[in-house]
């Protein structure tokens, strides 16, 4: 099997996720708040998938980064298991291949990505 650019962002993907994982979890641990025990707890008794969701509103910087980091990257993943990786959210054209060689969670292509800010 020959070596997509799929693959290749999946293994990236993949890795920055468990990294994401990791750091969000040292960071609550470290939280000197009730609050960061209680959602670690919540947290580690759920799929990484759920972790959004379950976060919205409770969360607060640089914690509330990484886990909309940690979104665009769960977002990429499932848009590569549904064969539908690399297309634009807003016109749904192909994003640029240099651009998702920069970030591989890219959701958008320049020309919308300069709308959207
Ligand atoms: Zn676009």
């Amino acid at each position: 099997m020959s070596i997509t650019p799929q693959i290749v962002a999946k293994q990236r993907l993949v890795a920055e996720l468990s990294e994401l994982e990791q750091q969000i979890k040292a960071e609550l641990r470290s939280e000197q708040h009730q609050l960061g025990t209680e959602l670690l707890m919540v947290l580690e008794q759920h799929l990484v998938s759920f972790w959004p969701d379950l976060t919205k509103g409770r969360l607060y910087w640089p914690l509330q980064k990484s886990m909309s980091r940690l979104e665009a990257v769960l977002a990429a993943l499932s848009q590569l298991d549904l064969n539908m990786y690399g297309i634009c959210a807003d016109c749904e054209k192909n994003i640029e291949p240099e651009r998702l060689l920069h970030d591989p969670a890219t959701q958008r292509c320049s020309r919308c990505q300069s709308l959207f800010k």
